[in-house]
C-alpha cells in the first residue's frame, strides 16, 4: 500500500466532502483530485519523470498540496525547504538534492532568483512573482489532461525532507511511500482520529509534522484548513468557524493560542483531540492546555524527521512532560551515552537512569539512512539502531522522559544538569512568559546554569527567580540558575525548537537592565 492509493480510494469514498480550505474557498475531494490529475499531467510534460527530486519553496497553500499529490501521483519526490531560507542555503538544498525543477512563491522568490544552481532547474512560479520558466496556473490552464502511471514501488522514495539544522548543515532524509504511509497511519492510531476528522494546518509542510497532519486527515476524508502565517487570532477564529475536532501543533502554538486576551470568545467546543510534538511542553503550558481546551484525547508524540514516531504519551493530562511508551511500530532502548559516539545497543541502562535514546530501524516508518551523507548515516545508524542524540529515563512504569540533546547538556562541578528540567521549573512562576536555559563557562565549576527569562510581568526581579528556585523542593540547589538574563523572545527554529546556540552566541534582544543583576 501506498500514499497514492490510499490519496485515490478517499477521493472515491467521499468526493464530495471538502477536502481542503483555504480563505474563503473550500475544494471537495473531486474538485480538489481533478486540479491534482492536471498538474501531474502538466508536470509529466514539462519534463518531470519518476524519482526526479523537485523543490519546494512554498508556504501553506492550496497549490502546495496539490503539487505534494501530483508529484506522488507520477512517482517523483517532494522535497520541500523553508521558503525563508536564504540564498547560499536554497543553493546548498537545490545542488545536494539535485533538483530537477524548484517550485517558489513571493516569499521564495529572491533567494530562489539569486542563488547560483550547478544545474540550472526548471522554475515554477506560483502566484504574481518574476522569472519563472512555467508558473502553476500554466500548469492548471494548459493541461494535456491525463498522465502516464508509473509503477510505484512501497521502497520508491515519496518525499525527502531535509533536517532544519539546528545541529549542523541540512540532511537530506530520503523517506519512502512504505515509510509515509505507515507513519500517516500511526499518527491516525495513535491520535485516535475518527473519519472526517479536521484539523488546522498550520504546521509546515516542510516539516515531518506538517506533512502527517496533511496524510493523516486526507486518508480520513477529513477537513485541512489552511493557515500559511500562524496567528493566533486567525487561528481561533478557524478553530470556531470550521468547527476543528484536532490539533497537532507544537508547544510554541499551544502557547499563543492560550495566551490571546480574546480566548475565552472562542467556541472551540468542537476540539477534542490536541497532540504536541517537535519540543518539550512545560508542566504549566500543560497544565493550561488541560484547563483550557478540556481536551478528550491530550497526547505527546516524541519523534523525529527520521523515523517518524518514537514513542507516545496518550494521556498527557495524566503524566505531564512524559513521552510514554514505544509507537505501534517501535522499539526503543535506552544506551549510555557518550558523546564521542562510541556506545552500542548493547550498552543498555538501568530503569531510572540516563542514557541515549536509540530507536530500531526496523520500524516501517524509518529511513535508512541520509541522502549523499554515508558519514552521518554511519554516525545515526548503528547496528540497525537510530541513535537519536537524546537524552531520556524510563520510571518505573517502563514510561520514557525525554530530558534533553546530549549536546545540550550542562556540567556544573562534575554534575549533569539538563536545561527543560530548569525551564520547566522557571516557567511556572507566574511573572514567566518563557524561559531557555543554557551552560556557560566558568572558572569555578566548568558550566554554570543560566537562563534567559522572558518577563511577563515587567515588575520581576532576579531575587524573586532565585528565591522560587531556593524554595522549589524538586530542582537541586547545584542546578539553580546562577545567571539571569531577562530577553525580549526566546529565539526560536520555525517550528519553535529553542534555539540554544542562538543565545550562547548572543543573538537576542535583552528586555530591560534589571537593577539587581
Ligand atoms: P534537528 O536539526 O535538530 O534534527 P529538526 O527540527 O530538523 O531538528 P526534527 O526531526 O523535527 O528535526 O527533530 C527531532 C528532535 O526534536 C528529537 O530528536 C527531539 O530532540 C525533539 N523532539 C521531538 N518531539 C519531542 C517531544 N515530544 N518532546 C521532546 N523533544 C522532542
Amino acid at each position: 500500500m501506498n500514499v497514492v492509493t490510499m490519496f485515490d480510494f478517499a477521493v472515491e469514498r467521499f468526493p464530495n466532502r471538502v477536502a481542503v480550505v483555504e480563505g474563503d474557498k473550500r475544494y471537495t475531494y473531486r474538485q480538489f483530485h481533478k486540479e491534482v490529475t492536471k498538474v501531474a499531467a502538466s508536470l509529466q510534460r514539462i519534463g518531470i519523470k519518476q524519482h526526479d527530486r523537485v523543490m519546494i519553496l512554498l508556504k501553506n497553500r492550496l497549490e502546495n498540496i496539490v503539487i505534494y499529490w501530483a508529484l506522488q501521483k507520477i512517482g517523483a519526490v517532494y522535497t520541500p525547504i523553508n521558503f525563508r531560507l536564504a540564498v547560499k542555503e536554497v543553493e546548498y538544498c537545490v545542488n545536494d538534492a539535485e533538483a530537477t525543477a524548484v517550485v517558489y512563491e513571493n516569499a521564495s522568490q529572491e533567494s530562489v532568483l539569486k542563488a547560483n544552481f550547478q544545474q540550472k532547474p526548471i522554475l515554477i512560479g506560483v502566484g504574481e512573482v518574476e522569472g519563472a520558466d512555467i508558473y502553476y496556473n500554466e500548469l492548471v490552464d494548459r493541461s494535456p489532461g491525463s498522465f502516464e502511471k508509473p509503477v510505484i514501488d512501497d521502497n520508491d522514495v515519496a518525499i525527502m525532507l531535509y533536517t532544519s539544522g539546528t545541529t549542523g548543515k541540512p540532511k537530506g532524509v530520503p523517506r519512502t511511500q512504505k515509510n509515509e504511509y505507515s507513519a500517516a497511519l500511526a499518527h491516525i492510531i495513535q491520535n485516535q482520529y475518527q473519519d472526517g476528522e479536521s484539523t488546522l494546518g498550520t504546521m509546515p509542510l516542510y516539516h515531518t509534522m506538517g506533512m502527517r497532519s496533511l496524510l493523516s486527515i486526507m486518508f480520513l476524508n477529513g477537513k485541512y484548513v489552511i493557515l500559511p502565517d500562524f496567528d493566533a487570532k486567525e487561528a481561533l477564529e478557524l478553530l470556531e468557524r470550521e468547527e476543528i475536532t484536532s490539533l497537532y501543533l507544537v508547544p510554541t502554538l499551544y502557547h499563543d493560542i492560550l495566551n490571546h486576551e480574546e480566548f475565552y470568545n472562542y467556541d472551540l467546543s468542537k476540539l477534542k483531540k490536541i497532540g504536541y510534538a517537535g519540543a518539550p511542553m512545560t508542566t504549566a503550558l500543560t497544565e493550561k492546555c488541560v484547563k483550557m481546551l478540556k481536551p478528550e484525547v491530550f497526547v505527546n508524540h516524541y519523534g523525529s524527521t527520521e523515523i517518524y514516531t518514537f514513542t507516545i504519551n496518550p494521556n498527557v493530562a495524566e503524566k505531564p512532560g512524559c513521552a510514554g511508551k514505544p509507537g505501534i511500530h517501535q522499539n526503543i532502548r535506552i544506551v549510555k551515552a557518550d558523546p564521542n559516539g562510541q556506545s552500542t545497543p548493547e550498552d543498555i541502562v538501568e530503569n531510572g537512569e540516563i542514557g541515549e535514546i536509540i530507536v530500531s530501524i526496523e520500524s516501517p516508518e524509518s529511513f535508512k539512512g541520509y541522502w549523499n551523507r554515508p558519514d552521518a548515516t554511519k554516525k545515526a545508524i548503528r547496528d540497525g539502531w537510530y541513535f537519536t542524540g537524546d537524552l531520556g529515563m524510563l520510571d518505573e512504569d517502563g514510561d520514557l522522559y525525554v530530558v534533553g540533546r546530549v549536546d545540550d547538556m550542562i556540567i556544573s562541578g562534575g554534575e549533569n544538569i539538563h536545561p527543560v528540567e530548569v525551564e520547566d521549573v522557571l516557567s511556572k512562576h507566574p511573572k514567566v512568559d518563557e524561559v531557555a536555559v543554557i551552560g556557560e563557562e566558568d572558572e569555578r565549576w566548568g558550566q554554570i546554569v543560566a537562563a534567559y527569562v522572558v518577563p511577563k510581568d515587567p515588575s520581576l526581579t532576579i531575587q524573586e527567580l532565585d528565591d522560587y528556585c531556593k524554595n522549589n523542593t524538586t530542582l537541586s540547589n547545584f542546578k539553580r540558575p546562577r545567571k539571569y538574563v531577562f530577553i525580549k523572545e526566546v529565539p526560536k527554529s520555525p517550528v519553535g525548537k529553542i534555539l540554544r546556540r542562538n543565545i550562547r552566541n548572543g543573538e537576542f534582544e535583552l528586555y530591560h537592565i534589571n537593577e539587581n543583576e
